[in-house]
C-alpha cells in the first residue's frame, strides 16, 4: 500500500528553482563505498522481515498479487521452512551482533506475507530460534516481534501465543462492513468482517492492556470508498478505532494495470473533494489532512533544517531485510529477483551490495538530486524506482514528486492557519519556503 496522496494538479512549472545549500555526501558516497562499509550499514539494521508463505488464505478484490498489479507476482503456495528461516537467521546474526553494530535501539523481527498467519506454525519456531540466537550473542538489545495480518485467524492459541510474548499486530480491516466486504473477501469469495469483527472485539473485551499497547489497525481506502460511511463506523466504534491506532493508505498506483491508473486517480481526487465535506472536529479529517502531511514534510525534518536536509534512500539491508519464502535477500518486497542481495546459503552478496549502491548514487548524481529543490521531500528510492530489474528515475517520477510537495505545502498551511496558531516556527519557516516556489 501506498501512503495516502491524493494527485493535485499544478499550476506551475516548479523545475527553475534550486538551491545550492545541499551537501555534496553523495559525491563522495560514490567512490567510498567499500565492503566495511557495507558491513556496518547492515549491522545497524533495524527491520527483519520473514516471508513465511506467500499464500493467503484471502482473495482482496485490490490485492497488490491479483491481476490488477500484472507484474507483481501471484499468490502461490510457496512456504518457507524453518532450515531456510533459521540458516538466514544464522547470516543475518553474524553480521548483527558482530560488535559492528552502533543502533542501540531492539531490532524488529516481522512477518509477512500472504497470510502470515496461516504458517503459525513457523512462526513460533523462528521466535524461539530468534531468542536463543540472542543468547548465544550474548545480547542486551531485545528483538521486537510484530506482524501484519487480515485478522481472520487471530484467535485461540494464536492469541495467546502474542500476548505472552508481546507480539505487535497490524489488523487489516476496510471500516465498515457493506465496505469492507466489497473488496476483503476469502478464497472462495465469501464476506471476512463479521469473522474478523468478532476476533478484535474478543481481545478488546478480555485483554484490554494488550490491545492498547499491541493492536493497531490498517484501513485501506478504495477510489469507490465511502468515506462518510467510515467515519460513521469509527465514531460508533472509538472504543475500539483512535487516532493513534488507526492508519489509512491508498492503494498502490505503481505496477498497477495501465488503464486502471487514470480512473482511479480520478476516483481519488473526487474523494479528495469529499474530505473536506468530513467533522473538522473528527480525528478522521486530520488524518486525511493534517497529519499525512505534517509526517511528511515536518517529522521527517525539522523546522530549522527544512531546506538542508540530505535525504534519499536507505542503504540495502540497513533499514529493513526482507527474506524471501525461498531464503533469498531482498531489500524490500517490490525489488526483483535480480536485485537480491543475499540469501540464507551464502549470506550477504557484497558485491552486489555495493554495485546497487554505487549505481543509485550515480543515478542521482546524474539527476543531480543534490541541488534539486525537492530532495529533501523526494521520496525516490531503490522500492519505488524499479524497471525490468534496472533502478531509473524518469522526468515523470519527478514531476510527481514537485506536484505533490506544492499540494501538500498548500493545504498544511491553509489547515495550520485554520486549526493552529498562526506565526508558530512551522509556519512561518513553510510561508517562507512555500514564497519562493
Ligand atoms: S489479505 Fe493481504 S495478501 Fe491476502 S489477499 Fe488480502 S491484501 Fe492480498
Ligand atoms: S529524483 Fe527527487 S530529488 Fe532527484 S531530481 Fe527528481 S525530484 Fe529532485
Amino acid at each position: 500500500m501506498s501512503s495516502l496522496i491524493f494527485p493535485i494538479d499544478i499550476p506551475i512549472d516548479l523545475s527553475k528553482y534550486s538551491t545550492k545549500n545541499f551537501n555534496s555526501k553523495c559525491d563522495t558516497l560514490i567512490h567510498n563505498i567499500s565492503e566495511e562499509y557495507a558491513r556496518s550499514k547492515i549491522s545497524n539494521c533495524t527491520t527483519i522481515v520473514f516471508e513465511v508463505t506467500q499464500e493467503c488464505n484471502f482473495r482482496c478484490r485490490y490485492c497488490a498479487y491479483s491481476d490488477l498489479y500484472p507484474n507483481f507476482r501471484r499468490h502461490q503456495n510457496s512456504d518457507m521452512s524453518f532450515l531456510v528461516a533459521k540458516s538466514a537467521l544464522d547470516e543475518i546474526a553474524k553480521i548483527v551482533f558482530s560488535g559492528l553494530r552502533t543502533n542501540k535501539g531492539s531490532i524488529a523481527i516481522g512477518f509477512y506475507g500472504g497470510e502470515p498467519l496461516i504458517r503459525f506454525d513457523l512462526i513460533k519456531k523462528i521466535y524461539e530460534y530468534s531468542k536463543l540466537k540472542k543468547d548465544e550473542f550474548g545480547q542486551e538489545h531485545p528483538w521486537r516481534y510484530r506482524l501484519t495480518t487480515n485478522g481472520y485467524l487471530l484467535k485461540g492459541e494464536i492469541v495467546d501465543f502474542f500476548i505472552e510474548n508481546n507480539f505487535s499486530c497490524d489488523i487489516s480491516i476496510d471500516g465498515h462492513k457493506s465496505e469492507h466486504d466489497k473488496f476483503r473477501v476469502t478464497r472462495n469469495g465469501e464476506p471476512t468482517w463479521e469473522q474478523i469483527w468478532r476476533n478484535i472485539n474478543y481481545i478488546h473485551d478480555n485483554f484490554p492492556e494488550y490491545f492498547n499497547e499491541k493492536i493497531n489497525f490498517q484501513v485501506t481506502i478504495h477510489p469507490e470508498y465511502n468515506l462518510f460511511k467510515l467515519q460513521e463506523f469509527f465514531r460508533k466504534n472509538e472504543n475500539i478505532f483512535n487516532k493513534k491506532n488507526t492508519r489509512l493508505s491508498t492503494l498502490r498506483m505503481l505496477g498497477l494495470q495501465d488503464c486502471l491508473q487514470q480512473i482511479w486517480e480520478k476516483k481519488y481526487r473526487k474523494l479528495q473533494n469529499t474530505v473536506s465535506k468530513l467533522d473538522k472536529n473528527f480525528w478522521l479529517f486530520d488524518k486525511l489532512n493534517f497529519n499525512r502531511i505534517e509526517n511528511k514534510l515536518i517529522k521527517k525534518t525539522s523546522a530549522k533544517k527544512f531546506v538542508n536536509q540530505f535525504s534519499g534512500n536507505c542503504f540495502p539491508g540497513e533499514n529493513k531485510l526482507l527474506v524471501n519464502s525461498d531464503g533469498k535477500f531482498s531489500i524490500c518486497e517490490r525489488v526483483s529477483p535480480g536485485n537480491y542481495i543475499g540469501d540464507f546459503d551464502k549470506g550477504f552478496y557484497f558485491n552486489k551490495i555495493i554495485e546497487l549502491e554505487k549505481n543509485w548514487k550515480q543515478t542521482i548524481h546524474n539527476k543531480l538530486c543534490r541541488k534539486c529543490y525537492y530532495w529533501f521531500y523526494c521520496n525516490a528510492c531503490y522500492s519505488n524506482s524499479e524497471k525490468n530489474g534496472i533502478f531509473t528515475i524518469d522526468n515523470n517520477f519527478c514531476e510527481n514528486v514537485k506536484k505533490s510537495l506544492y499540494g501538500d505545502l498548500t493545504k498544511y498551511l491553509s489547515i495550520e492557519e485554520e486549526k493552529r496558531e498562526k506565526n508558530s516556527d512551522i509556519t512561518n519557516c513553510l510561508t517562507d519556503f512555500i514564497d519562493k516556489l
